[in-house]
């Protein structure tokens, strides 16, 4: 039994943001749902879970029921209940939110997660094997997703991940105010006993390689993400901390993670929140975001950017990092240039273009970078046809290699990568691949 509902600390100032509901408050939202009939929530969910249906199991205190309902659509929903921008979603489509307050969509799902956790009871038996086999490649939620769907429909699973720990970026990536590493574990163990064998340590690339797999196995999802933080490509760069790095640290291994006191994080994406965010609550005395662009083109949710406002962190907008200044390894300030906003670039963005003879230094002694990741590398390694550098895929998650299909962040060339995006790539694609294995027979 994981009891996953009390919100546990991951560091000192790191604990789960928001409480668990009490059963009384839980109760008192619940009844406030109106059970639209069409609920445009269900709509606005990238995994359609049926919400008037969860919460109405909820308000009869059905619990386990409720969760069922929940993880008939997404296997994943512990995880989402605490980190999907519900704001833009289930949340921002409520019928109620036009002139009250919104249904609490995901802290009801975390009601009833929870609860699904601290029973321990298993939601889905697996049916009768069909002696397929399909090989997993990644464990984030897409992988996860993916491979649950699959054993649940009787065919043998075997998931290949590169880390220690199973997860993705649930685990390693997203900080702990919004879920704590127990949280991912939880549902990983909960997958598990579906019977989908997680090899921990096995990377396709290296100590795993796809003819291989492609003899061994009758089908391949691909799930791999996106790559490294990208590189600046400024002098003294290898003074700047990696924006992953830090979050996981702060996740993973608190003790050995150094605040600075007076910390610059580069970008102003949802990572760039989260290593302020991480900076501040862990003692930094002054946190500034470093942006080249303005306040509009910023790519943060709005209700991360007002969050982070009210934590006191300074934002410097149209200012481009030039240089790190160090002495004896040690970092004193970082050399910026302002900008000027140009005409419209490959990104569809205004082109920032420094202003000459604008330089000027920042004080620093500790500066993280959280400027994107890099694109999965996997697919040219791979000889896989690209769509901007993300595997291509077809509208049945069908890669350029037979029998190789994907999903998750890896293909995400077109819209915003969320953890409840990568959770219905994994549902289809599995749906998919199961429809390939029946109708070969
Ligand atoms: C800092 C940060 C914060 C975020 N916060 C949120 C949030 O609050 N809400 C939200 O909805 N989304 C958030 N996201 C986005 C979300 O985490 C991703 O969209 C989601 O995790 C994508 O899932 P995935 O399975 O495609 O990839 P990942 O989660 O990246 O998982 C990929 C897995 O594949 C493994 N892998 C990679 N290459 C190989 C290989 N060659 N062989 C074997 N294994 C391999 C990796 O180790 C990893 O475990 C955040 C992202 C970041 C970076
Ligand atoms: S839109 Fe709001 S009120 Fe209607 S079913 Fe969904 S949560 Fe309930």
């Amino acid at each position: 039994m994981a009891d996953i509902s009390h919100g546990r600390a991951d560091t000192n100032g790191l604990s789960e943001l928001l409480p668990p509901l009490t059963g009384n408050e839980a109760a008192v939202e619940a009844a406030r749902c109106l059970m639209c009939y069409d609920a445009p929530c269900t709509h606005a969910c990238p995994t359609h879970i049926d919400i008037p249906k969860f919460i109405k199991k909820i308000s009869s205190h059905n619990l386990r029921g409720s969760a069922r309902t929940i993880l008939e659509s997404n296997l994943l929903g512990a995880t989402c209940a605490r980190v999907c921008p519900v704001q833009e979603l289930c949340e921002g489509a409520c019928v109620l939110g036009a002139e009250h307050k919104p249904i609490a969509i995901g802290r009801l799902q975390r009601y009833a997660m929870d609860f699904a956790y601290g029973q321990g009871v298993p939601f889905f038996q697996p049916a009768k094997a069909t002696g397929k086999k399909v090989a997993v490649i990644g464990a984030g939620p897409a992988g996860l997703s993916c491979s649950g769907e699959l054993a649940k429909r009787g065919h043998s699973v075997t998931l290949f991940e590169k880390r220690d720990l199973a997860g993705g970026l649930s685990t390693y990536g997203i900080i702990g105010l919004r879920e704590p590493v127990d949280v991912a574990q939880a549902e990983v163990a909960m997958l598990s006993k579906l019977g989908i064998i997680i090899e921990t340590g096995k990377e396709l690339g290296t100590n795993l390689s796809l003819p291989d797999l492609q003899a061994k196995f009758d089908a391949v999802f691909l799930s791999v993400g996106l790559g490294a933080t990208t590189t600046l490509g400024i002098p003294g760069e290898e003074h700047i901390l990696d924006g992953l790095d830090y979050i996981e640290e702060s996740k993973l291994d608190a003790h050995n993670l150094v605040i600075g006191g007076n910390v610059a994080v580069i970008g102003a994406g949802n990572t760039a929140i989260d290593c302020a965010t991480i900076a501040k609550r862990l003692g930094a005395s002054q946190v500034t975001i470093v942006y080249r662009r303005s306040e509009k083109e910023m790519t943060a949710y709005a209700h991360e950017y007002d969050f982070i406002k009210r934590e006191g962190v300074r934002f410097l907008f149209l200012t481009q990092p030039v240089r790190v200044h160090a002495e004896n390894g040690t970092v004193k300030s970082l050399e910026c240039s302002r900008m000027n906003l140009g005409a419209l670039d490959a990104s569809d963005r205004p082109s920032p273009q420094p202003v000459p003879g604008s330089n000027f230094l920042l004080p620093a002694d500790q500066i993280v970078k959280a400027t994107g990741q890099e694109k999965p590398r996997l697919a040219s390694l791979l000889k896989l046809k690209t769509d901007k550098g993300f595997i291509q895929v077809s509208k049945e998650f069908a890669t350029s290699s037979p029998g190789v299909y994907a999903g998750g962040d890896c293909i995400r060339a077109h819209g915003a990568a969320s953890t409840v995006m990568a959770v219905q790539d994994g549902k289809l694609a599995a749906r998919s691949i199961h429809e390939r294995l029946v109708a070969h027979g």
